[in-house]
């Protein structure tokens, strides 16, 4: 278990050094800013919304490992789905990191943040990027925030 933890980790640090997709989308189509005030973590998620899918998908910002590292981890989980497969991956998400039963078994990469329920501070900080998705698929063009 420990072993998977360190794995896990060493994920999350990669992603937090090298976030991928971290560029702003020139042909996005919608777009939405996020801010956890809680721990100052900002960012803004471009999306490219074709067909009922998310086509292409890239976010900038800044704030700690996790929220960067939850970001990155975003991009490449949701790139090509459709919005009914983002919302179930929301929420399996969702369920993972506030330490609930996850009934969704495709989280793939996202299991990394498994340890985050054991951290209910950082919770704001893992989920920030996934509700800013959720207003830029909403496309209400207002500012998101964890609070
Ligand atoms: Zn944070």
């Amino acid at each position: 278990m420990s072993d998977l933890k360190d794995l896990y980790q060493e994920v999350i640090l990669d992603h937090n050094k090298s976030p991928r997709n971290f560029k702003e989308l020139c042909d996005s189509n919608r777009k939405a800013n996020g801010y956890n005030p809680l721990c100052g973590d900002k960012v803004t998620v471009f999306l490219k919304v074709e067909d009922g899918a998310v086509a292409d998908v890239t976010f900038v910002g800044s704030g700690c490992a996790i929220s960067t590292a939850s970001a990155s981890l975003m991009t490449e989980s949701v790139k090509g789905k459709s919005l009914d497969e983002i919302e179930l991956l929301f929420q399996g998400f969702r369920d993972l990191v506030t330490g609930k039963p996850v009934e969704y078994t495709e989280l793939g990469k996202l299991e990394v943040f498994q340890g985050v329920s054991e951290f209910p501070v950082r919770v704001k900080c893992a989920t920030l990027v996934w509700h800013t998705l959720q207003a830029a698929l909403a496309n209400t063009g207002e500012a998101t925030t964890t609070e």
